[in-house]
């Protein structure tokens, strides 16, 4: 049996950045040269990319868990680690890229547009990059960020050129099968098999794809049926093509009411009235048939169709009609705006790169947000001290300390960084920069005791930091 796979969910997940490397120079008589570790790599993108040889999901169906390769580690002696390679997932034309909770990511339309769904990490720097005239020589390295892992869904909107319309058996397939024979590309087009069908008609120098929507019943647009689920591969269609049955043999339809329902359907699910129609009565070989074409089509003329009366069977009026799809076709091309060659869709930003929140939850504790924290935090080698006294700097200097103090958190209190499923929690200790602003004077915190190396380090580091600042303010010519 062969199902027709036009929705896919998919797991994804980016290469992870490459840790950073701690190491210092060792040389004979010098045994204590410069920290010489070099930074990690980035992790490979996943990225979706257009490719009009691509025609259906199926690939990805059976193997839905892809991930792009890890950036490699920093070494010493300034080394580097290597990029991770980004996977590149070939799509269909027409793929649109959903999130799980069925929110449209992108709508991947032209050869080559390509969108990258989940982005590597970004590799740890190093401890020589970490270097800086106040940390002559850190004994800690970043880690490398995790890649993205996402969770999103394909769905595969065809892009056909015809859909064929009507009701079953009315020789859609039959049509397809026959109109795109004239010149067999069946080994490019593999889903012949697969529903809904889809065809490639050449009309003199025209080359347009057709496909056939099965299923549509009445009813179909309140979603009995497949009808609905086809409907979507009809959107982007040029012309809609009603295939008539005017041979069938049951007795309460008739070719003319027919098309109304189809019509009625195609209402009901909107979006389409402003597409041409064509009206294709089939079957004109049996004789029967032949006779009731002849009675309807004065009728459908009058409303405006253009007529015409095929078999597919006998390959009458084939030709005709090839040809005029094409013309229509033709002339919905040139109306379509020109397409750039490669398009680019860059997701948005949910967050905002340079800000962060701290909000207080229900529990008590406080909940810091922000690309920068969390990207930090991830950074952040928990086992060395250096490294989370780094952390603690890089919080301060942004200002999650003082936004902590002003939401009102207290020596003790929790603080996570991140979000709910994913988050750093820790008891909070401010630092003595947000300490003393919360005890109005420095030095009579009894957690000064403790923390005394600590606190030394820290107002060294300040102390600098202020020369640091009062020179630019001497130098500031706004100041
Ligand atoms: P679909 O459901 O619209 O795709 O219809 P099919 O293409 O599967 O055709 C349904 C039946 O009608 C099949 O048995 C076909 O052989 C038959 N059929 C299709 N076109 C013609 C035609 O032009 N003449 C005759 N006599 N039978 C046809
Ligand atoms: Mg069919």
């Amino acid at each position: 049996m062969t199902t027709f796979v036009d929705r896919v969910a998919l797991r994804l997940a980016a290469g992870n950045g490459g840790h950073g490397c701690a190491s210092v120079f060792r040389e004979k008589f010098r045994p204590l040269g410069g920290p010489d570790g070099g930074n990690g790599g980035r992790g490979g993108d996943v990225v979706l990319v257009v490719d009009q040889s691509v025609t259906t999901l199926l690939e990805y169906h059976h193997s839905p868990h892809r991930k792009a390769s890890n950036g490699r580690p920093g070494e010493g002696d300034h080394r580097a680690g290597a990029h991770g390679k980004d996977l590149v997932l070939l799509v269909p034309d027409g793929t649109v890229v959903l999130d799980s909770a069925g929110e449209v990511l992108a709508d991947l339309v032209g050869e080559g547009t390509t969108f990258v769904a989940a982005r590597g990490g970004r590799g740890g720097l190093g401890n020589a990059a970490l270097a800086s005239p106040r940390r002559k020589a850190p004994g800690f390295a970043l880690l490398g960020e995790p890649g993205e892992a996402r969770d999103v869904v394909l769905e595969l909107k065809t892009v056909a050129d015809v859909a064929l319309v009507g009701y079953p058996s009315a020789g859609k397939s039959s049509l397809i099968s026959v109109l795109s024979a004239a010149k067999p590309k069946i080994a490019d087009y593999p889903f012949t098999t697969l529903v809904p069908n889809l065809g490639v008609v050449t009309a003199g120098s025209t080359v347009y794809t057709m496909a056939d929507v099965p299923g549509l019943i009445p009813g179909a647009s309140d979603g009995r049926g497949l009808g609905l689920e086809f409907l979507r591969h009809v959107e982007r269609c040029s012309v809609l093509v009603h295939v008539l049955d005017c041979a069938t043999l049951e007795s309460d339809r008739d070719p003319v009411s027919d098309l109304d329902v189809i019509e009625a359907e195609l209402a009901q699910y909107g979006g389409l009235e402003d597409r041409p129609r064509v009206v294709v009565l089939n079957k004109v070989d049996i004789p029967d048939g032949k006779d009731l074409a002849d009675i309807i089509r004065p009728d459908l003329e009058a409303r405006g169709y253009q007529v015409f009366e095929v078999s597919a069977v006998s390959r009458l009026g084939l030709k005709e009609l090839s040809y005029a799809l094409a013309a229509i076709v033709g002339r919905a091309r040139a109306e379509r705006p020109q397409q750039e060659a490669t398009r680019v869709v860059i997701r948005p930003k949910a967050v905002d790169e340079t800000g962060f929140t701290v909000t207080r939850e229900e529990d008590g504790f406080f909940r810091v947000r922000g690309d920068k924290p969390e990207l930090w935090v991830r950074q952040t080698d928990f086992n060395n001290d250096e490294a989370v006294g780094y952390l603690a700097d890089r919080l301060n200097r942004l200002g999650v300390e003082e936004q902590l103090m002003k939401s009102g958190a207290r020596a003790g209190d929790g603080v996570a960084i991140g979000p709910e499923d994913n988050a750093v929690v820790f008891d909070w200790e401010p630092t003595v920069a947000a300490g003393a602003e919360m005890l109005g004077r420095r030095g009579e915190d009894h957690r000064m005791e403790a923390l005394r190396p600590a606190v030394q380090r820290r107002r060294e580091r300040e102390a600098q930091r202020d020369e640091v600042s009062r020179e630019y303010r001497d130098f500031n010519p706004f100041s």
